[in-house]
């Protein structure tokens, strides 16, 4: 059985070309034009005879110094960076800073060549690549954080189940959907708490949240939605799927029960939701539905009507 985290897939990834948006693909596409449209522009001008001191150029490269100076104070207040890519970052930018105060430098003073080749280019282009490293090393880390956070803002701590905001996510992302939705409550569960202790009900409700766990496939999700409340996701309409996960269910409970040692049973409320419909008012339907299964005696389903 997988791991429950694994089973919500919400791993983030690098995206592919196809699922990159409009902003970026214009974004990439400018570029990759400018560049060529540099080129050749470089190629068809005639070359300017070089004035000294450039002082205009002297503003546009004291202002690119600016910057980088800006993103390396940026980088020693990031939150969330690992060593290696705060490492990566500040060494890099820390050659390209040099490089381009050697840069800034050439419009006041004469420069031999060692300078301009070694100080400038090699510098920049060194700093380029570390800090290019420490950028992809940075947005990966960023990323593994973000589905870390992703995931435990999702699982409900005790079972280890997707929790209820999960839930409300997986029936808004089918809104426009038939499914079936099973709301599932434990019956009498103050009183195996004022029987049996607290951590007792505790550790009965993980039994049903591994029992939950091992039903869930690619269609069905259960989620614990509240103290003793479950819920079941099923992507399917056929009523039949929903009697067989109920039976599972309260088969399971039985198996706890003996596991145990105490009566355990659950109450179940089915819905079948229909594309059109808000999802909110099968909610509703599947609630009452589980209000009758209590009026009945307990220990069943009923299926809203
Ligand atoms: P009914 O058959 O009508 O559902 O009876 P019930 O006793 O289950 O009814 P109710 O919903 O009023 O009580 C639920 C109890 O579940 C109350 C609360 O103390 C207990 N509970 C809620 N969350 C937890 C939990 O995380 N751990 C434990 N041990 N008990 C919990
Ligand atoms: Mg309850
Ligand atoms: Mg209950």
């Amino acid at each position: 059985m997988l791991a429950k985290m694994d089973q919500l897939q919400l791993e983030t990834r690098a995206l592919k070309v196809r699922e990159l948006n409009f902003s970026r693909k214009l974004f990439i596409t400018a570029l990759v034009l400018c560049i060529i449209i540099e080129s050749l522009a470089f190629q068809l001008l005639p070359p300017l005879d070089r004035l000294k001191p450039l002082y205009y150029s002297f503003i546009f490269e004291f202002i690119g110094l600016l910057s980088l100076l800006f993103i390396f104070l940026i980088v020693q207040f990031a939150p969330l960076l690992n060593f290696r890519a705060h490492a990566l970052l500040s060494v890099g930018l820390f050659l390209w800073i040099l490089a381009s105060v050697v840069d800034v430098g050439d419009e006041f003073f004469y420069q031999p060549l060692w300078l301009s080749l070694w100080g400038e280019d090699v510098l920049r282009t060194i700093g380029m690549v570390v800090y290019t490293m420490g950028i992809m090393i940075a947005i990966k880390t960023v990323s593994v954080s973000y589905n870390q956070i992703k995931k435990l803002s999702m699982i409900d701590e005790l079972t280890q189940l997707p929790n209820r905001r999960y839930f409300k996510q997986m029936l808004s992302n089918h809104e426009n959907q038939s499914f079936l939705i099973l709301l599932i409550d434990v019956d009498h569960f103050k009183k195996i708490n004022d029987l049996f202790g607290h951590d007792e009900g505790d550790l009965i409700l993980q039994s049903l949240g591994n029992s939950l766990s091992g039903i869930m496939t690619n269609n069905v999700t259960a989620s614990r939605i509240g103290g003793e409340e479950f819920a079941i996701f099923i992507d399917s309409s056929d009523r039949q799927n929903a009697i067989d996960v109920a039976n599972i269910i309260m088969r399971e409970a039985d198996n706890i029960s003996s596991e145990h040692k105490k009566t355990f049973t659950v109450s179940i409320g089915i819905t079948v939701k229909s594309p059109n419909e808000p999802s909110r008012e099968a909610i509703k339907r599947a609630d009452s539905a589980l209000y009758n299964a209590k009026a009945k005696g307990r220990n069943r389903f009923e299926w809203s009507s």
